[in-house]
């Protein structure tokens, strides 16, 4: 396979970001000031190692049993006014949309959602003239840019505070030295003409309750409220993976969700919507459907190892720790998904590139498993990829023709005291230094081997 673009492209901009001090600053003190609030967070349980082996428990019987739950989520939300559909790539979804809003449409708020942004949605709605505004602070920013979110829980987390200001001075002339308060406040005054505007709102859902047929949202803006009561229409699009059994189960899984993705105890406001605006209701749309997202899950599925991604609930704390992700920022994946967990599932998720290489940016120094609320063994699943993109020839041809040469020599102790060390460390320079970069620190060959060492 020759080398693909996106690995290409992926190994300059590590060199770019590696070296922007400006983004170290930003994220550091970002990732820092996250980390001390989950360390509070996740106070607030007694046994925190229990806790989490009760959540793998429950995460594993809702993917182990996915087909089930969702067939029962399915017969709940009906009864309850809902309509559901199947989708199983972004075409399918994009095919009901059209069907769900005719021609009718023209304007549409859409709260936090990351398997829209994995499809490309918004792309989608505007190249039919339909004007899409995100609610959410954080994708709002992140959209007047016209950038992906470079964190799933905390989409400008790339951005220091002057960026905001300045981006904010520049697209509605706000005082170059506006606060923080001032901006949100200026964002809240004119989302609300959005909200009452808008005739469709889109999206996600945290978790999928079988026995409810509820869909479940936890915020802390209060958008995704206005999002899903306010126009007329609510549409959910939600991957397969979020089904849970039961509302006993949400019962653990929503404060860890937050302990882990902000220290909150819980978030501000959490949603369990089970349907459209019933007769003797006030509030809520007088529509909603649900689709449900496959998009390569089933790769993820069908695999007794990589099963265990599916657990994920998307708190994000396995980036924020990851020492990795503190270097290089979420945009330089290229991915929706990124950090240790987008790298273990990406590249599964149905898409025409390769994204094999993003198992291969880690340390696997074992944070992102030891910190992560559901067990993903993480480390793990990202050698066993690494593995299958050997076997799969994912890696570019002459990386392996190297390795290849390498454990030959390492095999053969006659091979490996071939040379004086020097020549054994320029060697070693040359075959990998195409591959691994100029910034990659080199191993020099100690001036002793180890059988002369052996003699003395
Ligand atoms: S893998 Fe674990 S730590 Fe990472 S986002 Fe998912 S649940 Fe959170």
């Amino acid at each position: 396979m020759s080398e693909n673009i996106l690995y290409k492209e992926f190994k300059s901009t590590l060199g770019a970001q590696s070296q922007n001090k400006k983004l170290h600053q930003t994220l550091n003190k970002s990732l820092e000031n996250y980390h001390q609030k989950y360390l509070n967070g996740i106070n607030q349980f007694e046994n925190i190692s229990s806790f989490k082996e009760k959540l793998q428990i429950i995460r594993s019987k809702s993917i182990l049993q996915m087909e089930k739950y969702l067939l029962q989520f399915e017969g709940n939300f009906k009864k309850n006014g809902g309509e559901l559909f199947w989708a199983d790539d972004a075409n399918d979804v994009f095919n009901l949309i059209q069907h769900i809003i005719g021609d009718n449409i023209k304007s549409v708020v859409k709260s936090k959602s990351m398997a829209t942004e994995e499809i490309d949605f918004n792309a989608f709605l505007e190249n039919q003239n339909i004007k899409v505004t995100e609610t959410d602070l954080g994708e709002y920013i992140v959209q007047l840019r016209g950038e992906k979110p470079s964190h799933i829980t905390a989409p400008a987390l790339h951005l220091s505070k002057d960026d905001i200001t300045l981006l904010f001075h520049e697209k509605f002339e706000s005082s170059p030295d506006a606060s923080a308060e001032e901006i949100t406040a200026f964002v809240r005054k004119l989302l609300r003409r959005e909200f009452t505007e808008a005739e469709l709102g889109v999206s996600g859902a945290n978790f999928l309750v079988a026995d409810s047929g509820s869909i479940c949202i936890t915020e802390n803006e209060g958008n995704a409220s206005l999002t899903t009561a306010w126009p007329n229409i609510h549409i959910v699009l939600a991957g397969i993976e979020k089904i849970i059994p039961s509302f006993t189960d949400l019962g653990y899984l929503w404060p860890v969700l937050s302990s882990h993705a902000t220290g909150q105890k819980i978030s501000v406001y959490n949603h369990m919507i089970s349907g459209p605006r019933q007769e003797e209701e006030g509030d809520g749309p007088e529509k909603m459907y649900v689709i449900l997202l496959n998009n390569g899950r089933d790769n993820l599925l069908i695999n007794k190892e990589l099963r265990q991604s599916l657990h994920c609930i998307k708190c994000g704390a396995c980036s924020n720790i990851c020492p990795v992700y503190k270097i290089i920022s979420g945009h330089s994946y290229n991915s929706v998904y990124n950090g240790p967990i987008g790298s273990v599932t990406t590249p599964h998720l149905r898409t025409d590139a390769n994204f094999f290489h993003l198992s291969f940016a880690s340390s696997l120094c074992g944070k992102c498993t030891e910190i992560c609320p559901v067990n993903i063994p993480i480390d793990d699943l990202l050698l066993y990829n690494r593995s299958l993109a050997v076997e799969k020839e994912k890696m570019p041809k002459s990386e392996i023709r190297a390795i290849k040469l390498l454990s030959r020599i390492l095999k053969s102790r006659k091979r490996m005291n071939m040379g004086s060390s020097s020549i054994r460390s320029l060697a070693f320079k040359i075959v990998f230094r195409k591959k691994w970069g100029v910034l990659r620190a080199y191993p020099d060959f100690p001036k002793t081997n180890f059988n002369k060492s052996r003699k003395k």
